[in-house]
């Protein structure tokens, strides 16, 4: 099949996963709504507000689904994952499930009615005996869950743990311990990432992703043990000393996520800094810079334009800037006629 069309595959028994192709660069690949159970289905995750993710639930539902998609959960509030949340519950009158934690955080996502919220650990029990756990997951966002269909030994991740990259995490703690919370359930059998490739080795994944952070962390404690009090971009340059440069503030917030989950626990004391007092007509300068510069380049094209508007026309007319008269042709013996 082609890579950018849209693909449905059978999971487990009771699990559809629905990949929608997707160019955001942060996750190119694609992103998979899941569809849980027979009679009475639960759908996770429901992609950004865009036409594709629309055409493609309502038009799997038609083709290949005999119910519709009598709850929609999510598994966090960002966009990308609750964008068709209000357009789910107008259109196909579902009733929308979701950690409390997430409702201040959907502004103008969620629907005015038929929102139902669940605490952390309480079952969604499904027609035909499917049931699934929800469990809370915060690091990713705080109010990341997973739910977990332990029959069949399917978690969906949402971003908590992703197909083919690593996460961004807000909370190193809390995602350390929730990663340390999935790699503990009983008969884990694959999980199913918010965007990219179904992962059929969880426990081997989740141990990379524990390994990788406790990694981290020692050699961050490693370079504090020579001693004195140093910035993150400092560790980061000891850690890193030949990264490509473009990636150098990258690397210093994952630095400074494991600082500040090292200080909130006690190992680290924190002098707090000094932050920089915005100067307040340099910053009217700047913005005049910034004007002219935009001017001067704006100036610049325009010139480019009319200089290549000026070659195009020169190809289409004879060069009469080079000749009053240009030379002339005639058959040798025409002119004695
Ligand atoms: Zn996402």
């Amino acid at each position: 099949m082609h890579p950018r069309s849209m693909r449905a595959m059978q999971v487990s028994p009771s699990v559809r996963a629905v990949q929608v192709p997707d160019d955001n660069p942060m996750h190119p690949d694609f992103t998979t709504i899941y569809l849980v159970g027979r009679g009475q289905v639960l759908s996770i995750d429901s992609g950004e507000t865009m036409d594709r993710y629309r055409w493609m639930l309502r038009g799997y539902l038609a083709a290949v689904e005999r119910s519709e998609i009598a709850l929609a959960g999510i598994t966090h509030h960002h966009a990308d994952h609750s964008g068709n949340l209000k357009w789910i519950r107008e259109e196909l009158g579902a009733e929308i499930v979701t950690a409390k934690e997430a409702v201040p955080l959907l502004k103008g996502r969620l629907p005015r009615a038929g929102v139902r919220t669940f605490a952390d650990g309480e079952v969604i029990d499904l027609d035909g005996g499917v049931n699934l756990r929800v469990l809370k997951s915060p690091g990713h966002s705080v109010d990341s869950v997973c739910y977990y269909l332990e029959d069949e030994g399917v978690l969906f991740s949402g971003d908590t743990l992703l197909g083919s990259s690593t996460t961004t995490v807000g909370d190193l703690g809390a995602y350390r311990r929730s990663l340390a919370m999935l790699i503990a359930l009983p008969n884990l059998k694959v999980i199913c990432p918010g965007h990219g490739p179904l992962v059929h080795d969880p426990r081997e994944r989740l141990q990379q992703y524990i390994n990788h952070r406790a990694m981290r962390e020692r050699q961050i404690l490693g370079v504090l043990e020579g001693g004195g009090a140093l910035s993150s971009w400092d560790i980061m340059l000891q850690l890193y000393p030949d990264i490509d440069k473009r990636l150098r503030r990258a690397a210093d917030n994952n630095v400074r996520t494991h600082l500040a989950q090292l200080e909130a626990e006690g190992r680290l004391n924190l002098f707090p800094g000094k932050p920089r007092r915005p100067d307040a007509a340099k910053a009217r300068r700047d913005v005049e810079h910034a004007k002219q510069r935009t001017q001067v380049i704006a100036q610049a094209r325009k010139y480019e334009a009319e200089q290549r508007r000026a070659e195009i026309r020169a190809q289409e007319n004879p060069p009469t800037g080079e000749w009053i008269e240009p030379p002339r042709y005639e058959l040798v013996g025409a002119a004695n006629e």
